[in-house]
């Protein structure tokens, strides 16, 4: 009998964990699917069906090593659902001693695993997941009472890890080319179909259905293309590296009809569910831009930054700012979600674009989050409880930590602006500048009040209108308030009006 207890999370199949170096006699694992974790939200079908089958290779690959694991599956009759109640059930049927866990990386879990510890007598132990680059601190530590800036927090990882640094300085002289990364993609730009898989996953999308699991979006039950164990996550990172790395940075924010991932690595779910770590994401990357002249210094930097600082930089906000972060709403936006991100049923062709692929391939990449769904609920002023919730239910890649940051800080400015130093609203002009969404849309890109205007136009200077008190002082601002005072007040007052009918009329657009 095995006297230690230990946990292990969906999110947390890391193989290269010191807890699976070697094989313990006096450790057994347990794994679980439960309700708790497919109803706390309504998620997207491929987004439970990428994680449960995920959990159960991972299962089969602890086994194989000679491991001890219990994997409760969401119909073994005995099992609770609840994360608790299962411990405590395997806690006193196997007589253990020992209760170990991974830290969780969603605050809920880390409460509730809290509790759990404190009811229990028997000695409990948090480990590091050993996944990140930082601690749940070290971004509180580095900043203290300054305004979190990523771009701090970015040169601070690079130096400390030696990433593209030449005698303390960066690479080529320069931290950031941002600048090189905003191309629209050119007509004729050949891009390569993404590397799909092809598995068959019935078996558990049968199990959701007898179940009773409510989720959203489509799936392929014959040909799910997600990557689902490690060797399929490292396939998806070579396929990104040798396919689409020479033209990531330059088109990382191009959106297109005909593509629904550009060259983006779609390792997203890969990193969340720690199947692949960060730490070797960018080391390859780096040693693949130094081995392929192809690939320049402004697509490797644009890739890492992502990495080592986004995807890092937004866990540190969620560890210092919450639980109170999940209840921010600085802007008190209070509208409901307009019906259509639900279905895709819209006028508007890049949130129909943006919305369809997210029901078809629970993805969108980040300037179709960001500047198409995000930017249209800004703007429309929808209660930041309701974004989040289509957020988090929507994306494969969807975990609290990194969704609710993203969401919340960085699209809806909901939080004040404890990192984002304005508002990421744009009119038309951005979105057809960066696509070939409004070429085909019922909306006139160009008008603000006559002739099918688009909507993102009018609701733009209805936003700047209503909050002049929050925004009109914030220079990166001014220029656009300086356009709004300028406007003639007939025409002001007519795109007003045009946005209040809009506003009147969300469902319908
Ligand atoms: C409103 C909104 C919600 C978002 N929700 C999530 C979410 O739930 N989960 C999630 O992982 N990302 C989220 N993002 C960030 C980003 O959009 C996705 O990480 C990215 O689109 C995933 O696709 P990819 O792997 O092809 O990314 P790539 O463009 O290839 O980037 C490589 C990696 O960098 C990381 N990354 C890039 N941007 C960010 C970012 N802003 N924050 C954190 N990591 C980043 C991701 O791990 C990503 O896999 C959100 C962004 C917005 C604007
Ligand atoms: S015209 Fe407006 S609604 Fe239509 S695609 Fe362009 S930005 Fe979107």
């Amino acid at each position: 009998m095995a006297s230690t207890l230990r946990l292990i999370l969906g999110d947390q199949l890391n193989t290269k964990h010191s807890w699976f170096g070697s094989v313990d006699n006096e450790v057994s694992y347990v794994m679980m699917e439960i309700r708790q974790e497919t109803d706390y939200v309504t998620h997207h079908i491929q987004k439970i069906i990428a994680f449960f089958a995920s959990m159960r290779n991972f299962r089969d690959w602890l086994k194989e090593r000679g491991h001890r694991v219990d994997y409760l599956t969401l119909d073994d009759p005995e099992n609770h659902q609840d994360l608790s109640k299962n411990i405590h059930r395997f806690l006193k049927e196997g007589k253990y001693e020992r209760f170990e866990y991974l830290l969780p990386d969603e605050y809920r879990l880390d409460q509730q695993l809290g509790k759990l510890c404190s009811s229990l007598d028997i000695e409990t132990q948090g480990f590091d997941s050993e996944h990140f680059l930082t601690t749940r601190d070290d971004l509180a530590e580095l900043f203290g009472d300054k305004k979190y800036l990523m771009e701090t927090f970015y040169r601070h990882i690079r130096k400390q890890n030696n990433w593209l640094m030449e005698d303390g300085k960066p690479t080529g002289g320069r931290w950031n080319y941002d600048k090189e990364n905003r191309k629209a993609l050119p007509k004729g730009k050949e891009v390569v179909k993404p590397r799909e898989f092809r598995h068959d996953v019935k078996e558990i999308v049968e199990l959701l259905q007898s179940e009773g699991v409510s989720t959203i979006g489509e799936i392929d039950t014959e040909q799910f293309i997600w990557p689902l164990d490690r060797s399929e996550c490292l396939t998806l990172l070579r396929f990104f590296f040798s396919e689409c790395f020479a033209d990531y940075g330059r088109y990382q924010d191009a959106m297109h009809t005909d593509h629904w991932s550009l060259f983006h690595s779609r390792i997203s779910f890969a990193l969340n569910s720690k199947m692949l770590s960060p730490r070797e994401v960018v080391d390859k990357a780096i040693a693949y831009y130094e081995d392929h002249d192809e690939v320049d210094l402004a697509a490797v930097e644009g890739f890492i930054r992502q990495i080592i600082g986004w995807r890092e930089f937004m866990r540190g906000v969620y560890w210092t700012k919450m639980p109170q972060y999940a209840k921010s709403n600085k802007l008190n936006h209070r509208r409901k979600l307009p019906e259509f991100y639900w279905t895709g049923k819209t006028k508007m062709n890049c949130l129909k674009h943006a919305i369809c692929q997210s029901l078809q391939q629970a993805y969108a990449h980040h300037i179709q989050r960001l500047m198409v769904t995000g930017n249209f609920a800004l703007l429309a002023g929808v209660h930041p409880d309701k974004v989040d919730e289509w957020y988090l239910g929507i994306y494969i890649d969807a975990i609290e930590w990194v969704e609710i940051t993203n969401t919340r800080g960085m699209s809806q400015f909901a939080d004040g602006g404890i990192f984002a130093t304005k508002p990421y609203v744009s009119s038309a002009n951005y979105i057809n500048k960066m696509s070939n969404y409004c070429s085909s849309c019922h909306y006139s890109h160009k008008e603000k009040v006559d002739n099918t205007p688009c909507p993102f136009n009018s609701l733009y200077w209805h936003f700047l209108d209503r909050h002049r008190q929050k925004f009109e002082d914030n220079q990166r601002m001014r220029m656009m308030y300086s356009l709004l005072d300028k406007m003639d007040a007939a025409e002001r007052r007519n795109i007003i009006k045009q946005a209040e009918k809009y506003l009147r009329n969300l469902d319908n657009l």
